[in-house]
């Protein structure tokens, strides 16, 4: 049972929220709704398959499932800041916070691009 908040700070239930796209139950439709699936999937570990799914072939990293899948950062929360879609192109602009080495609170801020390929979205840059 998922009765747990969504990590990607949405305020919804997980269940209803990033966890069809993260189970493959479901597509994300929109970019937004694909980048916070993506946030979840390292902020909870062990989905680098969703990871590797949903990264464009032309720019995924050559790791494997299981080294993406490692949650080595302690990720706290996501803000959407900017986002914007047009034919099958998109892009968002968010805020991500995460604990560093140290565990102090810090930002990590990036504008990513994503394209959409035969009707599914995928994550193309920072
Ligand atoms: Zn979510």
């Amino acid at each position: 049972m998922h009765v747990k908040p969504c990590p990607c700070s949405s305020g919804k239930i997980f269940a209803v929220c990033c966890a069809p796209y993260l189970e493959g139950r479901s597509n994300p439709r929109t970019v937004k709704q694909l980048m916070r699936s993506r946030y979840s999937a390292f902020a909870l570990g062990g989905h680098g398959d969703y990871l590797l799914q949903t990264w464009h072939p032309r720019t995924a990293p050559a790791v494997s499932a299981q080294d993406l899948g490692r949650a080595d950062t302690l990720w706290t929360g996501l803000q959407i800041v900017d986002s914007q879609q047009r034919g099958n192109q998109g892009m968002v602009e968010f805020r991500a916070s995460f604990l560093d080495a140290d565990g102090k609170p810090d930002v990590h801020h990036e504008k990513s691009s994503f394209v959409r390929e035969g009707g599914r979205w995928f994550y193309l840059s920072a």
